[in-house]
């Protein structure tokens, strides 16, 4: 895996967004031309295997990463994204975040029926975004063929939401 030479451009902020949170921040990797490379390189190598149509990218860092994963492999891309944003007829997904709730957004016709769809995210934590990425996807019409994450949060359990369909990431911390 080409990844783990470059995982020391991964780096910890504590207490950002809020206390007690430790924020993953990609950014020196996303900076880095090889390290950039070799995340997206392995990225597209772990779920090569789900056989999916298109990439589906959550707002906004998982665009970051389904983009050229797709243009690497002449698939396309499938945007989920924040309320008020998509420009035509839209569906909706309510998700719980730790207080509150939040809302993402698909196009009602971004995908034609059966087409099977790999997410792709950052960072899985809790699940509940990737989750409701997937309730959109079915509700769309689509097939959730795998999901795939750059790292996951282990100790969130997050993957225990995401039991319809196999999930991949490339660090646990
Ligand atoms: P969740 O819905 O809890 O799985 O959170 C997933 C979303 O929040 C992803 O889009 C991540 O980018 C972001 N996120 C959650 N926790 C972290 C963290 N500790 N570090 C970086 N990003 C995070």
């Amino acid at each position: 895996m080409r990844l783990e030479d470059h995982l020391h451009l991964i780096r910890n902020v504590p207490d950002f967004p809020k206390p007690g949170i430790l924020f993953k921040d990609i950014t020196p990797l996303l900076a880095n031309g090889p390290g950039l490379r070799a995340a997206i390189d392995d990225m597209i190598d772990a779920t090569a295997g789900f056989k999916a149509d298109a990439i589906l990218g959550i707002e906004s860092r998982g665009f970051l990463f389904a983009a050229p994963m797709a243009y690497a492999t002449a698939r396309g891309v499938i945007l989920v994204r924040k309320p008020g944003k998509l420009p035509a007829k839209v569906i909706k997904q309510e998700y719980a975040l730790e207080y509150g709730t939040d809302t993402i957004e698909i196009h009602a016709d971004a995908l034609y029926e059966g087409a099977r769809v790999v997410i792709i995210d950052d960072v899985l934590a809790t699940g509940g975004t990737a989750r409701a990425a997937a309730d959109l996807v079915v509700k769309a019409g689509g097939v959730v063929a795998g999901y795939g994450f750059l790292g996951e949060i282990g100790v969130l359990e997050g993957r225990k939401r995401l039991t319809d369909a196999p999930v991949v990431s490339l660090i646990r911390w």
